[in-house]
């Protein structure tokens, strides 16, 4: 593998030797000049070669890849109607629905001038219209692996002319567990063929999945992985498990937030909080896995909209959307894996603009809390945060003026999340290393999920909520890990 290259900036998309066909169709999306990612992997691709591409959603990375894709097939383009005609060349996989779709979207507007076909397919709706589809012919397959594999086995996705891949968030489709299936998948398909791969990070896992994969690729980087944009104020705010929603609901007052993503770990979480932040008389939509298809885009349009001021959501549902600008980000749990703490604040600050990321870190979050500080090289500190209107804490274990991390007790605060929590986030919290937050029905169909509990605190609740004593003041991190304090 070569070394990261770094690409010169300000390279108008003209000078690459894309068809004005493209060109037009990127004209009309607005964009003059490449991105760096755009400058760094579209020549090569244009030329043939494998390419590992480190770089998140948001730096133009599907343009990186899909017009140099479209060019090189332009040779294939024909009018004819004949379905043997339009044999899938292109394909590109995917972990989730929403980046599917988004992609395809993509593909369809700079394919907009030429023959190319395009569609996309994945799990969660009715199989049948996309078999329909694929029958008559197309060029350019968007797919999650999963539902790829369905259509497979029905024959209705045919790969043996495939002349490029694309493995998209590559890094996340092996944390979904989708490596069986895109071992079967590129198993399927020609071994003379150009093969992308695009991840956040390279893991050792990556970096085997590339070297059994692809052919003498070209690396290029953009910007440096698990760093944190300078952009981004993060805030940490020492909050315990129960504070946590009154928190939230003070900060985006106070701070005049117009639109945040709030981050949950689960999907039962994620799916409590926004309701309950929706009776709190917050405009609310919740985005996870147990969401129907169809559910789940309308609550990202209506974000997208603004007809909504909050979203939350799970890392696999959020990953890789294309939601600019969103202001602040809320980290309502810290995530188990310190990379997605940096995807997470990333969707915050982009192309310039100042983002506001907010943590609340709860008593068993120390280790966590470590490890993020490990990969962003830098030691978190405590913001102060009062209450409005502050009561003193009424006869709880709060009176005890409990540390931050506290002790383990194991003592009456245990007990209360007992009651409350959901049980597989428990379990995680139990036992590290924790498991990473899989969401395995992104490729499976969309099955209502059974009726939820009801959230676990009501409005009248939130009324006669404890002061916290884990609501510190300014306090280094590194402070309130020695032991004996
Ligand atoms: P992506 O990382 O591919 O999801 O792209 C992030 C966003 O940047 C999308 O809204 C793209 O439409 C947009 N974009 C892609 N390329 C460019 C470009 N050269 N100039 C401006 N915006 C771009």
């Amino acid at each position: 593998m070569t070394e990261p290259l770094i690409p010169p900036l300000n390279i108008p998309f003209s000078s690459v030797g894309l068809s004005d066909t493209i060109l037009r169709a990127v004209a009309e999306k607005g964009y003059t000049t490449m991105s760096p990612i755009q400058a760094a992997a579209i020549p090569h691709v244009l030329a043939g070669r494998d390419v590992m591409g480190a770089a998140q959603t948001g730096t133009g990375k599907t343009a990186a890849f899909v017009l140099p894709l479209l060019q090189r097939m332009l040779k294939h383009e024909t009018p004819s109607p004949s379905p043997a005609r339009h044999p899938v060349r292109a394909l590109v996989l995917t972990p989730t629905r929403e980046l599917a779709d988004q992609i395809h979207q993509n593909v369809t507007a700079y394919a907009k001038y030429t023959q190319l076909r395009s569609a996309v397919v994945f799990g969660g709706i009715d199989i049948k219209p996309q078999m329909a589809e694929l029958r008559k012919g197309v060029e350019i397959l968007t797919a999650t692996p999963g539902r790829l594999l369905d259509h497979i086995e029905a024959k209705t996705a045919v790969l043996n002319q495939v002349e490029y891949v694309v493995l998209d968030e590559a890094d996340r489709m092996l944390d979904i567990g989708f490596l069986p299936d895109l071992q079967r998948i590129l198993n399927y398909l020609p071994k003379q063929r150009i093969t992308l791969l695009f991840s956040a990070t390279f893991s050792p896992e990556i970096k085997r999945l590339s070297a059994s994969y692809l052919q003498n690729p070209i690396l290029v980087e953009v910007a440096r992985p698990n760093e944190t944009a300078a952009n981004v104020e993060q805030l940490f705010f020492s909050v315990h498990e129960d504070d946590k929603r009154r928190v939230l609901r003070q900060l985006v007052r106070e701070r005049g937030i117009t639109q945040a993503f709030v981050f949950c770990n689960s999907k039962l979480g994620c799916a409590r909080l926004a309701r309950s932040l929706e009776r709190d008389g917050l405009r609310t939509t919740a985005l996870h896995g147990d969401k129907s298809q169809d559910e789940r885009l309308k609550a990202l349009e209506a974000f997208k909209k603004g007809e909504v001021d909050l979203l939350v959501a799970t890392d696999v549902a959020a990953r890789g959307l294309d939601i600019k600008d969103v202001p602040a980000v809320f980290n309502y749990d810290i995530p188990y894996n310190a990379e997605d703490y940096v995807h997470r604040i990333g969707r915050t600050g982009r192309a310039g603009a100042s983002g506001l990321a907010m943590s609340f870190v709860d008593g068993d979050d120390k280790r966590l809390i470590s490890d993020i500080e490990k990969l962003i090289k830098k030691k978190v500190e405590f913001a102060e945060f009062q209450f409005e209107n502050e009561q003193p804490p009424r006869g709880s274990h709060f009176n005890s003026g409990r540390r931050a991390w506290g002790d383990d007790d194991g003592g009456p605060r245990r007990e209360e999340r007992r009651d409350e929590r959901p049980s597989e986030r428990r379990s995680s919290y139990a036992s590290r290393p924790a498991p990473k937050p899989v969401d395995p029905f992104f490729d499976r169909p969309y099955e209502p999920s059974t009726p939820e509990p009801a959230a676990p605190t009501n409005t009248a609740d939130m009324g006669t909520s404890r002061v916290s004593a884990n609501i510190k003041t300014k306090k280094k991190v590194a402070a309130l890990f020695k032991s004996g304090e």
